[in-house]
């Protein structure tokens, strides 16, 4: 029975007797109190449903307006909003969902039936929390309601990481109405991309250590962390024979011996300790919690054993040093820069004093760097002004009783420091490679001077032994004679030792190309540094010269004249000519004589002259003839 019947049933039976009869006063208006009641229902149903339609319309009022405010009306919305690439929604001003795109449930994975109009924002957000899990910023800061200014146009960017690892951007614009339109982003890729880069510029490609400017950064963090003053430790480290390996041997063989480098310094160090790559053969360490110097020593000396062993890059071995300067924080600066720049001067004077080894710095280094650095710019631009000259001692041949051959001096007239003697410059030229330039100068210059002297006269010209490093010694030394049209017979070239401790196969070949163009070869300084009798067996020089040290103590030293006894038996046995270097008295002259030398030099016959002096001095030579 319908609801209906059973009201009008049971007010039947509350208006009929128990003997039958039907009191229908009381019917009647039990059943008017009912007609009102549902004429109430009807109405209010009525009113509801008018409601209903209002809010309908204020929904579909303020759509149209977001959808206008987004400038979507002509385009025809529903597919430029499916088509976007980003997730969009459209919430009205209490926080109800106007509009979504399917974008925006699929990057969230919502439920397709909770994506609807309507649904209020803090339900769509508590269904994000569940893949939020937690991580990045707070759901409600993501959809920026919370915070999100209620003037139009106020906009609130902000991130959201998903437990899937998805990085969502979200940009919340108030609109006019006060509701707001949130565009939504998957960066993943673009955040990757991102790091990547960063990674990049922060990160030396070739080794994965951190750069100078990264290095310079966590520096300067970790001198303001070090409250306790725990002290920390700068190593500023520089590859001893790189160069040499990486242009011998091609920059992938260099490239990979910089990686191994990488990885032993790593090694040799904590973790907490950083390792960076400033560039070239550059390096750096941060020591943290430097109890005591011994402990900035004993690591020293293990970076220093790291890459002091052998490197094996594709069958070839390898020997390289470092050279280690130290600065220590706090007692040589407080500041990052100070104390890399500390560290530098120390590793030139680690450089300087021969390397694979460390030095402190000290304040004295500094005064004594910049000293080197100045005079290292001034001895550049007096390669490009040519502030040089060359004076010239005579070579004495003592059966002949005349001037044989005149030895090339270099001198450096700077206009700061007067005329300089080799022996200050010649050392850092060789440093800094400017021996290269230096050295065809001299040669080009003495060429072309001989060629005003008399035929039967030599010029001996003195090579340095880095200048042999570069292939092309045995072609400069023929553009030279070319140059000039000296006949090679009358070119002599004097190195020292320290030449044929290098790279011996090389240095050999070089030497017998030189000697094939026809020049010949003298040995100078003969004794003076580390006299391998071997060097005399692996290649035929032309002359011998007996280092000064010895001839100077011949007239009273037994021991030495003994050495010139032996030198001169030495030289006469391989059929070299053998000259005393450093004659200045006729005792020693007497001396040298004696003992077999054929030819001196030294200030007994002459000092070296500028070139000018030179048709003096052989013209008092003819003349006391
Ligand atoms: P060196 O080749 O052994 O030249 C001889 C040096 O001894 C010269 O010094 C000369 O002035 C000095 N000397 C000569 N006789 C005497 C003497 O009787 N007593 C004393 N006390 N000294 C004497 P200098 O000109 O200062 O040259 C020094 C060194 O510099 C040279 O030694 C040579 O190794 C180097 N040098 C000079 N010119 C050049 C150059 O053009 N290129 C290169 N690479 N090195 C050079
Ligand atoms: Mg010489
Ligand atoms: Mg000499």
């Amino acid at each position: 029975m319908p609801d209906g019947f059973k009201i009008i049933d049971k007010q039947f039976a509350k208006a009929t007797a128990p003997d039958g009869s039907v009191d229908l006063q009381r019917l009647k208006k039990m059943v008017a109190a009912t007609y009102e009641d549902f004429e109430r229902d009807v109405e209010r149903i009525d009113r509801s449903m008018r409601l209903m339609i209002e809010e309908n319309d204020r929904l579909t009022r303020d759509l149209e307006a977001t959808i206008r405010a987004l400038g979507l009306e002509n385009a025809g919305y529903a597919p430029a909003l499916e088509n976007m690439s980003h997730g969009l929604c459209i919430f009205d001003a209490d926080n109800r969902l106007l509009v979504a795109n399917s974008r925006f449930q699929e990057i969230y994975d919502l439920p397709k039936e909770l994506v609807r109009p309507g649904v209020a924002m803090s339900r769509l957000i508590d269904a994000i929390k569940e893949h939020e899990k937690g991580r990045g910023c707070t759901t409600q800061e993501g959809l920026g309601c919370m915070t999100l200014g209620k003037t139009p146009g106020d906009s609130l960017r902000s991130e959201w990481a998903l437990a899937n690892g998805a990085i969502v951007e979200v940009v919340a614009t108030r609109v006019k109405d006060g509701g707001l339109v949130a565009v939504h982003e998957d960066v993943t890729e673009k955040r990757k991309a991102q790091a990547h880069i960063e990674r990049l510029a922060r990160h030396d490609a070739l080794t994965g250590l951190p750069n100078r400017a990264t290095f310079h950064e966590i520096l300067n963090s970790r001198l303001s962390d070090d409250k306790a003053g725990n002290g920390i430790a700068i190593y500023y480290l520089d590859l001893d024979r790189f160069k040499a390996v990486n242009d011998t041997f091609g920059h992938a063989v260099g490239d990979e011996l910089l990686r191994q480098v990488a990885r032993r310094l790593r090694h040799a160090v904590r973790d907490k300790d950083v390792v960076a790559r400033f560039s070239g053969d550059e390096f750096a360490v941060i020591q943290q919690d430097v109890a005591d110097p011994e402990a900035v020593e004993m690591v020293a000396q293990r970076v220093l054993d790291g890459i002091g062993n052998r490197f094996k890059i594709n069958d070839h071995l390898f020997h390289i040093g470092a050279s280690i300067g130290v600065s220590l924080f706090p007692s040589d600066s407080r500041d990052a820069d100070r104390l890399i720049k500390n560290a530098d001067i120390a590793l030139y004077r680690a450089k300087a004093d021969g390397g694979n080894t460390f030095r402190f710095y000290e304040p004295t280094m500094d005064a004594n760097m910049r000293e080197r650095r100045s005079l290292e710019f001034e001895l550049q631009a007096a390669v490009e002004n040519e502030d040089f000259e060359l004076f010239y001692q005579p070579l004495f041949d003592l059966k002949q009783n005349r001037i044989c051959a005149f030895e090339a001096l270099l001198r450096w007239n700077s206009p700061l420091r007067g005329r300089m003697a080799p022996a200050a410059f010649i050392g850092l030229a060789e440093e800094t490679g400017l021996i290269a330039p230096i050295g065809k100068w001299v040669l080009r210059q003495a060429c072309r001077e001989a060629m005003k002297w008399p035929n039967d006269l030599k010029v001996a010209v003195n090579v340095s032994a880095k200048q042999f490093k570069a292939d092309h010694l045995p072609l400069l030394v023929a553009a030279a004679l070319a140059e000039s049209g000296l006949a090679p017979s009358r070119l002599e070239l004097e190195v020292t030792e320290s030449v044929l401790l290098q790279n011996t196969e090389r240095t050999i070949d070089t030497l017998r190309q030189l000697k094939d163009l026809g020049v010949s070869i003298s040995m100078d300084d003969f004794g003076a540094g580390y006299s391998s009798l071997s060097y005399l067996y692996r290649f035929p020089f032309d002359k011998l010269k007996i280092d000064r040290s010895y001839v100077c103590e011949s007239d009273a030293d037994d021991n030495a004249r003994s050495i010139i006894r032996a030198m001169t038996g030495l030289g006469r046995s391989f059929g070299m000519k053998i000259v005393a270097e450093g004659v200045e008295t006729r005792d020693e002259l007497q001396v040298v004589r004696s003992e077999g030398c054929g030819e001196i030099q030294g200030y007994l016959i002459s000092k070296p002259v500028p070139a000018n002096e030179i048709a003096g001095l052989l013209a008092a030579q003819a003349a006391a003839a």
